[in-house]
């Protein structure tokens, strides 16, 4: 999968559906109950429950390598003295511990290994904690952080701690190195900085990301120390979103993570909601016009080609006539799905109801190649949606003009396109400079 910065995939509060199971170790059978069935609701995960260490030992017998995490209760009548987790441990299996008497301390050291969290079952709302957390482990599995720190223990240490979490842990052994690694993975979401490091330290590296990287887009959390209290302070007017002290426990690490995920993404929600089109998730009209115009003046000043193809579906007048709106609307999802397939390494947009625009920066012979292979492919595809089956075609037209504004090579492109459909629909006619 391709990921350009601020596309970085799913993120854990958008989405829904795990397909692995997870153990769950609880004698309570009330308790239990209500955290499988909420669990199963929230996430679409089968919940397997153990009631005793007897039926752990025998569920992950048989299903060891099936489960994803486990929940598991500290103190169980035939294991009162919290075996479970050794036991669960030994296993390699990630661990949620919810308990109604345990000292939060003894955790504080447990969470680098295996154990993920550790709820009070007494606790208001910890049973939403505990299925927010279910979700929040799994999706971590999505998302890259690095750590940036000169020591390599150091490294280790949060690194561990974070892998715990389920997060993929890129490492950066100096700020050059992040400067590098940032470039070539492009899916690093967050970055955790030390502050001292040789040549350029923490607050210099986050200077130096801001150029190029909006706090929206990667997140970065500094640390600073005990006896620079002011650092953290450097840190932030620097554009870092967040900073944490030195010594932290790992918990606080974590959670500091997770909001600042979390921030990411409300925002990505939100600026899906304004550049996006409802029905198809393409971008829509007015995002296709604010890039579209910086792309034709890019092409201008670099001199690079720049070619606009509109895109429109033919005779979908009769396909909603025939078929009814809901299919219509069923159809230009699907054409997303192609659209997204054949270009999604440059801009495209639903401009209008059954119209599509795309901009491409290359030359006008590779874009009807690829235009061809797109409308080929559409045309020779058998759709089918409740119980109907027929075949879609699309018009295209096409310019490389550079012309002074993007709406006028729109309205080059859309004399192509009114030629196609004269032509008889179904084909690329193209104006070529
Ligand atoms: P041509 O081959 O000449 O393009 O014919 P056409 O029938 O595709 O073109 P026309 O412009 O006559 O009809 C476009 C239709 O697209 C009319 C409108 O109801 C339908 N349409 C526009 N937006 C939507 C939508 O969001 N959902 C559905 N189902 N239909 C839509
Ligand atoms: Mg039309
Ligand atoms: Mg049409």
């Amino acid at each position: 999968m391709n990921f350009r910065r601020g596309e970085r995939g799913p993120s854990s509060l958008n989405r829904n559906n795990i397909s692995k199971p997870l153990l769950l170790i609880e004698d309570s059978r009330s308790i239990a109950n209500i955290i499988k069935s909420q669990v199963e609701n929230r996430w679409g995960c089968d919940v397997h429950v153990a009631s005793s260490y007897e039926e752990a030992i025998t569920l992950l017998k048989a299903h060891r390598r099936e489960y994803f995490l486990t929940i598991s209760d500290l103190n169980l009548p035939d294991a009162p003295n919290g075996e479970i987790v050794e036991l669960l441990k030994r296993t390699g299996l990630p661990i949620i511990v919810i308990t109604g008497t345990m000292e939060k301390g003894h955790f504080h050291k447990s969470l680098h290994t295996h154990v993920v969290d550790f709820i009070l079952k007494s606790q208001t709302n910890s049973v939403q904690y505990l299925i927010d957390q279910v979700g929040r482990f799994y999706f971590n599995q999505f998302t890259t952080l690095m750590i940036v720190d000169d020591s390599k223990l150091s490294r280790e240490v949060i690194t561990q701690v974070l892998e715990t979490q389920n997060f993929k842990v890129v490492n950066a052994g100096s700020a050059e190195e992040a400067l590098s690694l940032i470039e070539s993975t492009p899916e690093i979401k967050l970055i955790v900085s030390d502050y001292i490091m040789p040549n350029m330290n923490g607050v210099e590296l986050t200077t130096e990301l801001r150029k190029k990287y909006a706090k929206s887009k990667l997140s970065i959390i500094g640390l600073s120390s005990d006896n620079e209290p002011r650092l953290g302070l450097e840190f932030i007017r620097n554009g870092a979103n967040d900073f944490l002290t030195k010594p932290f426990i790992a918990e606080e690490l974590i959670m500091r993570i997770n909001q600042n995920l979390d921030t990411m993404s409300y925002i990505e929600v939100i600026e899906n909601s304004a550049n996006r089109d409802y029905l198809t998730n393409l971008h829509n009209r007015r995002y296709f016009y604010r890039k579209g115009e910086k792309l034709l003046a890019d092409s201008k000043k670099q001199n690079k080609p720049f070619v606009t193809a509109l895109l429109d579906i033919d005779h979908f007048k009769k396909i909603n006539d025939t078929y009814g709106h809901d299919v219509g609307d069923k159809v230009l999802i699907q054409l997303a799905i192609f659209i997204n397939n054949h270009f999604s390494h440059t801009l495209s947009a639903r401009v209008g109801g059954e119209e599509f625009a795309i901009l491409f920066q290359e030359p006008l012979p590779s874009v009807l190649d690829q235009l061809e292979a797109f409308r080929k492919e559409l045309a020779e595809t058998t759709l089918e949606f409740g119980g109907n089956t027929f075949n879609v075609t699309t018009s295209i037209g096409c310019t490389d003009a550079l012309s002074t504004s993007l709406d006028d090579s729109l309205k080059a492109a859309d004399l192509c396109l009114y030629d196609a459909k004269k032509q008889g629909r179904n084909t690329i006619v193209h104006q070529a400079c």
